[in-house]
């Protein structure tokens, strides 16, 4: 039986983090750099161990998770990371395992990743421009993420790969024709994400978001877009081409929330339990999984805190209170 909420909505999808650390400083997501003042990353006895992870990716999937995406901070800065995949890849239950990644190490892990029995891959990229890459993620890093996208295509287990960009007003407009172009060019689905208020620096206001509708009008000035229908619990609204070359995807959770679907957890790196992105509350799973909690305490747990799951966020409601940790921090 899968765990449900006091709202009905049952649990299937889980966001694991493997670290807060991260190799970009997106200005969306992370803090700016500080001369001698580093940002406080978690201690590494603090980080779950592949072993803790699977254990309770083992009890979650026992419980309705048939999804898992790993995440962070960078995913592929934590080492050995294709133990991981492989370790969940064999969980019983679980049937469709992806990773979402900024690309930058991806010419040299695809593979193990892939041998590791990764089947789906997201990257994030904002920019095609060399400046204006470097501009949002604080790092002149442009070619090495195209290479990890080329090396990802090699693999043809790895479908769809999505590339996921966070849309900025200001920034994000002038993209927007090369990123649908990227789409109809390469097997590739590309996905504009309004940006949400989860940046550690706090600067996010309402009028930064992008909304995926001014986008699509974007889109349709150059190429018609038609709507395929999506599965009720798909964050995203997806489009192919009027003229069938490629497919574009529209995640819209400031401007069109799709809390009433949510079907998805969120474990941090150091073994928090969050039932939402701007959950201001956590359950601690890491203190008991230490203490040697049996299956069925940790299931206890598990179920309890989902039946707590938050009805919705509130961004777009007056007194809105921001989520007690930014993005990099919970695993996005
Ligand atoms: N480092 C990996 C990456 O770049 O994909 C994984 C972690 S990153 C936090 C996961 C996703 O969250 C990325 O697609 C990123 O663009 C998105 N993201 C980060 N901050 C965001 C924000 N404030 N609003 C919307 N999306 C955000």
């Amino acid at each position: 039986m899968p765990a449900t909420d006091t709202f009905g909505r049952p649990l299937r999808d889980l966001r694991i983090s493997v670290t807060d650390r991260c190799n970009f400083r997106c200005v969306y997501c992370m803090p700016k750099e500080v001369f001698g003042r580093d940002y406080q990353f978690l201690a590494r006895r603090e980080l779950l161990t592949f072993e803790e992870i699977e254990r309770l990716a083992r009890v979650f999937a026992g419980h309705g998770v048939e999804k898992i995406r790993l995440t962070g901070g960078e995913p592929l800065v934590r080492r050995d990371l294709p133990v991981l995949v492989r370790l969940l890849a064999e969980t019983a239950g679980v049937n469709d395992l992806s990773l979402t990644t900024n690309g930058v190490l991806l010419d040299r892990l695809a593979q193990p990743l892939v041998e590791a029995g990764l089947r789906r891959l997201n990257v994030s990229l904002d920019s095609l421009s060399h400046v204006r890459f470097a501009e949002i993620t604080r790092r002149d890093a442009l070619d090495r993420v195209l290479a990890g996208l080329e090396e990802a295509e090699r693999y043809p287990e790895l479908r769809p790969i999505k590339v996921n960009c966070v849309a900025m007003r200001g920034f994000t407009e002038v993209e927007v024709p090369a990123l649908a172009e990227l789409a109809r060019r390469k097997p590739y689905v590309v996905r504009f994400i309004e940006f949400m208020p989860l940046d550690a620096d706090e600067s996010w206001r309402g009028d930064d978001v992008l909304s995926g509708a001014e986008i699509r009008a974007l889109i349709e000035k150059c190429w018609p877009l038609e709507e395929i229908p999506a599965k009720a619990s798909s964050t995203a609204r997806r489009f192919r081409f009027a003229d069938g070359a490629g497919e574009i995807g529209f995640i819209n959770p400031v401007s069109e929330p799709f809390c009433s679907s949510c079907d998805r957890i969120r474990l941090t790196a150091d073994g928090q339990l969050r039932t939402c992105l701007f959950s201001r509350k956590e359950w601690d799973l890491k203190t008991p999984l230490r203490n040697g909690a049996s299956d069925e305490e940790l299931e206890r747990l598990l179920r309890f805190a989902v039946a707590h799951k938050e009805l919705k966020h509130k961004i777009n409601e007056p007194g809105f209170v921001r989520a007690s940790r930014s993005m990099s921090q919970i695993g996005g």
